[in-house]
Parts: C-alpha cells; structure tokens; sequence
C-alpha cells in the first residue's frame, strides 16, 4: 500500500510525504522541504507525524521552495538527505556540512528501506533537477512539478502510474496579461519553466491512465491560475469529473490519500 500526503504546494514552499508499508513495516520519507523547521513541524502534525517517522529527506532541485528547510531540519532531526550531484553542487559548502547526504543518480532507481525510488531528470532552469516515481513494488506514485516542458522519458516514467501528482503552475492567458515583469513571465513560460495548465493537460492525455487512482494538481501559481482551471484542463485530458480532481494548496497541502 501507498499513503501520501502534502505539506504545501507552490512558490512559497513545497513537501511531499510518501509512504509504503506492508501492515508490519512502514517506510516514509518527505520529499522537499521549502518550509523552515518550525512550519515542518507544525505541517507534519496535521497528518498525524513526527519528524522521527522520516526515513529521509528526498530533493527534487535546489530551487528554495523545495530546498530552503532540507539542511536544518534534517540536521536537527537527524534524518537522511538524498539528491543528486548537480543539486548538491548548489548548496553552500557550510550548509551540506549540517547533514549526511546521499548522492542519488538521476537515472538510477534505489530504495529506502521499503520504498523504491526511481529519479528522472527534467528540463528546468536548475543544475540537474529530478522528479520521482515512488513505489512499493506493486503500485506507483508520479510527482511531476518544476518542469518546463514534457519529454519523451518524462512520458515514460509517469505512463501507467497508479497516482499522479502532476503540475499545473499557470494558465498561459493570465500569466501573459498579469502584473509579472517580462522576464519572470518568460522565465515561468520557457521550456525550462514550469508546466501551465494546457501542457500538464497534454501530457496527462497522452499518458496510460488505466490504473490511475488519484489525480492531483500541484505547484498553482497564487496569481496566474486558479483551482477551477487547472481542474477544467486535467478533466477534459483525463474524461473524469473535475471535482474527482484534487488540488495541493499553498497553505492546506492536502490531506492522506492511498492506493491500494
Ligand atoms: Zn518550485
Ligand atoms: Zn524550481
């Protein structure tokens, strides 16, 4: 089985708890830490966590939103940092010294005790950013945020999951006519950027989605889209009702899901 759950979603801060377990042993791990120990903490205790129930500390990129929290709270926690080279490459030398790293390969699948993880590289403006499918050996869990476009492999990785937490940063139109300077609007809308409402649509449909179980939208941007359109996009790719659709909040995240 599969349990996941979300401490928040988007620019201000991003954490992402996944777990596997077999009724007797129970693996779990967050996934970026953007939020400073104190919010951690606070975000953990609504699910019912503790930072010791951490086997690990996963990285998708050095990008504050998903990194500002990993080193001190995995240092005073004492809980294991995983990411790539091209990540760690990017954190300031006395901060990797706070806690033990493991490097991981962005092509190369390993495990945490119970819990397999395969990393997948994706186009976006930092040094060597993953996303990750999660799995128990039987079922899967997609995460896809922080990409500027879909690629082949991207594709790939995500086809058949049984869970998709899939960005949807914005809607093309409301960043092209919101208050952004121009070169964050072009920085969000490269192929390097994020993923807008119309792509995650795109891909989602190109996707086996046969077993997927749970569809959630992440990584909203508060000013250039809204719930309802990133719901609208992904229900019209996927043919499902929108309000099946869940959303991962800035503040609220969302609460435990599980595939069975
Ligand atoms: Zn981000
Ligand atoms: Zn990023």
């Amino acid at each position: 089985m599969i349990r996941f759950a979300c401490l928040g979603s988007g620019s201000r801060g991003n954490g992402l708890v996944v777990e596997v377990g077999d009724g007797r042993h129970t693996t779990r791990v967050l996934v970026d830490c953007g939020f400073n120990c104190r919010e951690t903490v606070a975000r953990l205790a609504r699910l019912g966590l503790r930072p010791a129930d951490l086997r690990g500390l996963i990285v998708t990129h050095e990008h504050s939103d998903h990194l500002g929290g990993v080193f001190r709270f995995a240092a005073r926690y004492g809980i294991r940092v995983f990411m790539t080279h091209g990540t760690l490459s990017n954190v300031d030398a006395a901060v990797q010294r706070l806690a033990a790293v493991d490097v991981i390969d962005s092509h190369q699948s390993f495990r945490i005790d119970g819990l397999g993880v395969s990393p997948f590289p994706v186009p976006h403006d930092a040094r060597e950013p993953v996303q990750f499918v999660f799995s128990d050996g039987a079922l899967r869990l997609g995460l896809l945020t922080d990409a500027g476009h879909a690629t082949a492999h991207v594709e790939r990785m995500l086809s058949g999951v049984d869970a998709l937490v899939l960005e949807c940063n914005h809607d093309l139109r409301m960043l092209e006519s919101g208050g952004y300077p121009v070169w964050l609007r072009r920085r969000i809308a490269s192929p390097y950027g994020h993923l807008d409402n119309a792509a995650a649509a795109q891909l989602l449909a190109a996707l086996d989605r046969s077993k997927l179980q749970h569809l959630v939208a992440a990584h909203l941007s508060h000013q250039n889209n809204t719930a309802e359109m990133a719901r609208m996009a992904l229900a019209q790719a996927a043919g499902c009702d929108p309000g099946w659709i869940g959303i991962a909040d800035q503040d609220a995240g969302f609460a435990w899901r599980e595939i069975r």
